[in-house]
């Protein structure tokens, strides 16, 4: 067989830099080697397992029928018979896409209809929809904040699209423990003079399912005259009476500065938000880069979104269900002696330790015809991993109960953890 040299696969402009592209390729082979490849030839290849039906509490995977409880489709939203009819009626008037970025000519009054509503939801004067959720973070953190005068003070777990903004945008930052508020405390008055402050938190953790101490951070934040800006992606649809979010949750509703979050968990479409006075939102609609520069959301999208809102509000028993389901899925696992760390929301970490432990973990529930997510390193911290439960009010309490059967059972089929190596004999003609 004829081996091609870097010159031959690369178009002619970049003739003078193979070794650079070679080693760049190279990088990412050795990712490959290390880290799929690896987990594919040991059977333990769990990522973008392939769903052949839509994303319900029962999913289809190679023909046969799994419990899902790796979907962020909270309330059942995205299959919804009046989401699903309100979207075809939209692609039935106006097609698929929006045709342009919306400054240019890609708005339509599908976007500003769904910017009022989620103003509505969230209790603030307007909102901007973007392309999804990660957009939302990294654009309005890296056009709002300065990196000239502001210092974002930041809990260490918020989500990486929070992180990206920031960097993304140069901006100072300080992180305090997680859910820490005497550490909170102390990095606001250790920063207070170098800058104009922000709190950035999430309001649920997307990988613990615990909720941010909203009440503290709201009185420090005006202890130290800081601005508060919180990603609501877990929480939109989810937490509070209504579902408004996480300041709802605490009697906070319309008091947080900005409220960011993603429209594609509870909300069940896609699309990314954020809320808050509308002359803020007006200028991040002029300058930030992931809006300016992208492509408007499909006015489908917006009407499922805003269909889904109306489900929200008019039938409150979804969200009664979601509840009374996860507190279920809570209890029970706590019973059977999993460590389910601090989870009061629909998200519940099943909290094993090693990388190995939470791949062979989820192998057995997917033989056990439970579909749940593994959680390792990078994606949280060495020795924390997971498999991550999230429960949905379409589950029924019997598909809840065969889920903790399946959990019982499956701790008996991950294999022994290998001995530890013996110690090494020491060679005294070396030592
Ligand atoms: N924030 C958090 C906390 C999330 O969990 C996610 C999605 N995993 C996002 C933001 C990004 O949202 P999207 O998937 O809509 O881009």
């Amino acid at each position: 067989m004829q081996t091609m040299t870097p010159l031959e696969i690369n178009p002619p402009f970049l003739a003078d830099k193979p070794r650079s592209i070679s080693a760049i390729f190279d990088k990412a082979r050795t990712y490959n080697k290390k880290h799929p490849d690896q987990l594919k030839a040991d059977g333990l290849y769990l990522y973008m397992r392939k769903l052949e039906s839509s994303s319900e509490s029962r999913v289809i995977v190679n023909g046969r029928e799994l419990l899902m409880f790796g979907s962020n489709n909270y309330l059942g939203l995205t299959t919804h018979p009046k989401v699903k009819q309100a979207a075809m009626k939209a692609i039935e008037m106006f097609g698929v896409g929006a045709g342009s970025v919306r400054l240019l000519g890609g708005t339509f009054g599908l976007h500003e209809e769904l910017e009022q509503r989620i103003a509505q939801f969230k209790g603030t004067e307007a909102a901007i929809a973007y392309s999804s959720g990660y957009v939302s973070n990294l654009a309005t953190i890296s056009t709002l904040l300065s990196k000239q005068s502001d210092i974002a003070i930041i809990d260490e777990r918020i989500h990486a699209s929070l992180l990206d903004g920031l960097r993304f945008g140069q901006i100072p930052f300080r992180v305090f423990d997680h859910n820490d508020m005497t550490d909170l405390d102390a990095k606001l008055a250790s920063s207070v003079d170098k800058g104009s402050l922000t709190i950035i938190v999430d309001g649920v953790y997307s990988m613990d399912g615990d909720v941010a101490n909203l009440p503290e951070i709201y009185k420090l934040a005006q202890k130290y005259k800081a601005l508060v800006l919180i990603d609501d992606a877990h929480a939109t649809g989810v937490m509070g009476p209504k579902g408004r979010g996480t300041a709802e949750y605490f009697g906070l509703h319309g008091k947080i500065d900005i409220v960011m979050g993603t429209l594609s968990k509870g909300l069940g479409g896609i699309g990314g938000f954020a809320a808050g006075p509308a002359d803020i939102i007006d200028f991040l609609k002029h300058t930030a880069r992931g809006f300016v520069f992208s492509a408007a959301l499909p006015p489908s999208t917006c009407a499922a979104l805003i269909a889904g809102m109306d489900v929200i509000e008019n039938e409150p028993e979804w969200l009664i269900r979601l509840h009374e389901n996860a507190n279920l899925m809570r209890k029970g696992l706590q019973q059977l002696g999993f460590n389910i760390g601090q989870s009061c929301s629909a998200v519940i970490p099943v909290i094993v330790g090693e990388d190995l432990t939470a791949y062979q973990l989820t192998r057995a529930l997917h033989a056990l015809g439970i579909y749940v997510s593994p959680v390792a390193f990078p994606a949280v911290r060495k020795g924390t991993a997971r498999v991550r439960v999230s429960v949905m009010a379409t589950h029924s309490t019997e598909d809840i109960l065969k889920a903790l059967s399946a959990f019982e059972k499956a701790r008996t089929m991950i294999p022994a953890p290998a001995p530890e190596p013996a110690p090494k004999e020491i060679d005294q003609k070396v030592a």
